[in-house]
């Protein structure tokens, strides 16, 4: 069972839940309508979740290299050094073992006798100076505690050393290798000295001065680089052979001595001057010394730091370069995105058209068709009107009475006007294709209109394409399309300063276009958005609204597409794309 505190844990747990996805959900809403604002959002929320899901990734896989390759290197480079180390402590303590053994076979191969004798004790010196180097000097202590014989550069033949640290301690231990010393020539030495012990109970002394140049060659045969030091160090920390970084021989070393052990062991420390060391060490188990090899942990690392620069700027190349990419590419993508959008939204804009078109046109047609009789009534009642007046005697007012009915035939046949144009647009009018050349149907319908042009002084611009393709079409619904766009420019257009333009061209093997360009009052957006409606005029009194959605209406019907660019007091320009070969209607419910 849960307990409560469980239950809860568990509740702000959701609760955490629900406030991390809605706050996504926030970041990555998107405004529902179809806005500039939508778009920029779209693509901020890809970039930024491309990016995420590359850029995450990436981190995190540099990280772990990062890691894996400093403790890698770090590893390799602090074995080196041990090895190194190692190398160097076996050289140094095979170097005094040597020496010490050298002396021991001396005190043990030669009586006190013998090497109470002038001339042997100088042989045995010679000897063992061609065959081992370092030795200074060589002198017999005897059971006193005297220096009785005495081989070297120094007058120390009868000194007395009974009372000195190293005389008692050969004669306890048997051996004895000193620290570093500088004897009376001021150069740094140091003394082996082994007891030996005669059943006879006369105990004597072979003393010998090792000059430490040997060690000096041992350190350099480490092939340190110039930026390292190694140095041996006494067990009270007193330098022995000289430290590039940490001073001379007797100097007291600045670093502490660590606890003892006879491994090669590394430490990272910052030195009393300040530099951050690698420090290894190692104590000699036989001889009591410390050998120190210390370098600097940026050089050390030298290659790792080189690694990492170099990790650094591949991996700040890939961000850019992915941040690029994802740049470019989410920008396609809302561009097409953004088409799609348009495109359908345009497609149901015409959709909604062409239903509410065929809504109007049906009922349009049956309103029309209802009138037709009536109007023909009318019609036929007036003309006999008129026939028995004009046959009739005068009479007062005659004239006026034949006037009005004239009026009444007038109007009657405007309204059947009316009415055609109504069930043209509702497409009860027939479709007779035939081949026809579109310039020639321009020029036709111009001729209705030039007469009106020149009175208001309106230029009319042809620039027809001469080797424009016959096409196969209706000729009087194309009539009726030019005339109601060339109608409506020069009624768009200005006395005196009016320009209408014409043009034909083909776009392609399947395709003519013609445009009929005005610089007149021009519309805007809202205008725009409703000139195909039927009975949407903004010409109140006199304007049916009929003329550009039957114009779409016959368009559509024969195949092709009319596009319409206007600015507001600029002009218009309508184009009309027609078919070459006999067209089925496209897009039209
Ligand atoms: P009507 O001409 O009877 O008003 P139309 O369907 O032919 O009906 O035109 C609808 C509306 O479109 C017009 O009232 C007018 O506002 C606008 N219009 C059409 N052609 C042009 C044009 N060339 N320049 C400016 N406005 C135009």
């Amino acid at each position: 069972m849960q307990g409560p505190d469980k239950g809860e844990a568990g509740k702000k747990g959701m609760r955490l839940t629900d406030k991390i996805v809605s706050l996504i959900q926030k970041l990555y809403s998107l405004p529902d309508q179809v806005s500039e604002d939508r778009y920029v959002k779209l693509r901020r929320n890809m970039a930024v979740l491309m990016f995420l899901v590359t850029a995450v990734p990436l981190s995190v896989m540099l990280i772990i290299n990062h890691h894996q390759y400093q403790s890698a290197l770090r590893s390799e480079a602090v074995t080196q050094f041990r090895v190194l180390e190692n190398k160097a402590k076996h050289s140094f303590e095979l170097f005094l073992q040597e020496r010490l053994s050298t002396v021991k076979y001396i005190a043990n191969a030669y009586s006190i006798e013998q090497l109470a004798q002038d001339g042997e004790l100088k042989n045995i010196f010679y000897t063992i100076q061609q065959n081992f180097s370092g030795f200074v000097d060589l002198g017999l202590i005897n059971p006193d505690g005297i220096q009785v014989n005495y081989v070297g550069p120094y007058d120390l033949e009868g000194k007395d050393y009974s009372g000195t640290s190293s005389y008692q301690e050969v004669r306890i231990k048997g051996t004895y290798i000193s620290d570093v010393f500088l004897g009376y020539r001021r150069f740094p030495h140091l003394i082996v000295a082994v007891e030996r012990r005669d059943p006879s109970g006369k105990n004597w002394v072979v003393r010998a001065s090792i000059d430490i140049d040997t060690f000096n060659d041992i350190i350099a045969s480490m092939g340190l680089e110039a930026d390292s030091d190694a140095f041996l160090l006494n067990r009270q920390g007193i330098i022995q052979t000289p430290s590039k970084f940490y001073g001379q021989v007797l100097d007291e070393c600045p670093i502490e001595l660590p606890p003892k052990t006879f491994q090669p062991t590394v430490i990272e420390m910052t030195d009393p001057e300040g530099r951050d060391i690698f420090l290894s060490y190692v104590y000699f188990s036989k001889q009591e010394f410390v050998l120190f090899l210390v370098k600097e942990r940026s050089l050390l690392l030298r290659s790792w730091y080189a690694l990492k620069g170099q990790m650094l700027v591949v991996f700040s190349l890939s961000m850019v370069l992915i941040a690029f990419i994802i740049f470019r590419l989410t920008g396609l993508m809302v561009r097409r995105i953004k088409q799609a959008d348009e495109r359908r939204e345009a497609a149901y804009r015409e959709l909604e058209h062409n239903q509410k078109l065929s809504s109007i046109g049906q009922m349009a047609a049956g309103v029309a068709h209802e009138i037709n009789n009536p109007l023909a009534i009318i019609n036929e009642k007036a003309g006999l009107m008129q026939d028995l007046l004009k046959g009739a005697e005068d009479f007062a007012r005659k004239d006026k009475f034949l006037g009005l009915v004239q009026s009444i035939i007038k109007s009657v046949d405007r309204a059947r006007g009316i009415t055609y144009r109504l069930l043209g647009f509702a497409r009860r009018l027939e479709t007779h294709y035939e081949v026809l050349e579109v310039n020639n149907v321009l020029r036709e319908v111009l001729g209705f209109l030039e007469k009106e042009a020149e009175e208001r002084n309106v230029s009319i611009h042809l620039e027809f394409s001469e080797d424009l393709p016959k096409i196969h079409s209706d000729q009087g619904q194309l009539e009726q399309v030019f005339l109601n766009l060339m109608s409506n420019a020069l009624a768009a257009v200005q006395d005196h300063q009016g320009q209408i333009q014409i043009r034909t061209w083909q776009i392609n093997e399947q395709t003519v276009c013609v445009s009929i360009d005005d610089n007149g009052c021009g519309m805007d957006n809202e205008t725009l958005r409703h000139i195909f409606e039927p009975f949407f005029t903004t010409k109140k009194g006199y304007g049916t609204g009929l003329g550009l959605s039957i114009t779409y209406g016959i368009i559509k019907k024969l195949g092709g597409d009319i596009k319409v660019a206007s600015e507001k007091n600029v002009g218009t320009t309508f184009t009309i794309y027609l078919p070459v070969k006999e067209g089925t209607e496209k897009g039209t419910a």
